[in-house]
């Protein structure tokens, strides 16, 4: 008896420990997020070195509009971009102008058109393809007919869509986070970041257990984050937090691999997690994901009133 339950034991811990945890990093935004201006280089010299320690095969989505200045376009901005290249990273469109999916179908199209200006010829040049398309805030669109039109539209340009299932407001930290830095505010930077750590360790959590919930296994995840001086400050140790709870780096190519992508998403207009999307077409109301700390949600609404 004792036998036969210590073979349980033992079988259930090898099916635990054979679980392959892979997750791809995705950095939103580029050349930089709400980036105080002479940080860019910076930020994303600091960005790139914690992706290279690690060997991380990361992407960056591009926001082509925030390479000009004026209208013209500022080579310095295009140079951080030539940076990702050189670090072997690659890099996708996010549209020139960062708009929602609540916008006529033909604007929208044109700003995914514009989102390629200067971005298609660096990636041409060195010998790369431009292949995948972020949606800015994560919507696909207002209505049904208007996402499974923009599907077509973005399939016929070439791009694959790229998902995101580890979903957080990483962003909304980063917001707070760059305002501490301006201000020198060294207590408030260290909150922030103790803050960002323990969250995101709470996001993976509950997106890894909606996975097994739902499929019965660990998919290849894809996290959201941006190109902000959050991540230049921190990227090293949420990326050191993600080794340590199993993960190992791949390409977006290959998480898409996964057939848990080819599911049915249910239409939304928010930007949710791929596996809500997926966990709702099957008929799931999921629990919702963590939510950062009111003081952080308090401070970025006090900013956004100013
Ligand atoms: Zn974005």
């Amino acid at each position: 008896m004792r036998a036969r339950l210590f073979t349980i034991l033992v079988l259930m811990q090898l099916s635990l420990g054979a679980q392959d945890l892979r997750v791809v990093i995705t950095i939103d935004d580029l050349p930089c997020a709400n980036c105080a201006e002479g940080t860019w280089a910076s930020v994303n010299e600091r960005i790139i070195d914690a992706l290279r320690q690690r060997d991380v095969p990361a992407i960056g989505f591009v926001n082509a509009g925030k390479l000009e200045q004026e209208g013209h376009l500022d080579s310095t901005r295009l140079d951080i971009l030539q940076q990702w290249i050189d670090a072997g990273l690659e890099l996708g469109n996010h549209t020139f102008a960062h708009r929602g999916a609540n916008i006529p179908l033909a604007e929208y199209e044109a700003d995914v058109r514009d989102g390629e200006r200067h971005l298609r010829a660096l990636i041409d040049a060195s010998g790369g393809t431009l292949r995948y398309f972020r949606h800015p805030f994560l919507q696909t669109g207002p209505r049904p007919g208007y996402r499974d039109s923009l599907n077509v539209l973005l399939n016929d340009m070439g791009y694959t869509v790229a998902p995101v299932t580890f979903d957080n407001d990483e962003w909304m930290l980063a917001y707070c986070y760059e305002h501490a830095k301006r201000a020198n505010d060294t207590s408030a930077l260290r909150s922030l970041a103790s803050e960002y750590l323990h969250y995101m360790d709470a996001v993976m959590r509950f997106h890894e257990a909606q996975s097994q919930a739902f499929l019965g296994r660990a998919i290849p995840q894809v996290l959201l984050l941006h190109a902000n001086t959050l991540n230049a400050d921190h990227l090293e140790a949420l990326l050191s937090r993600l080794v340590d709870r199993g993960y190992r780096f791949v390409t977006l190519e290959e998480a898409l691999k996964d057939p848990a992508y080819q599911l049915p998403e249910q239409h939304t207009r928010h930007g949710y997690s791929w596996i809500r999307r997926w966990q709702l077409a099957a008929g799931i109301k999921p629990p919702w994901p963590p939510e950062l700390s009111e003081k952080v949600q308090e401070l970025y609404n006090a900013f956004q009133q100013h």
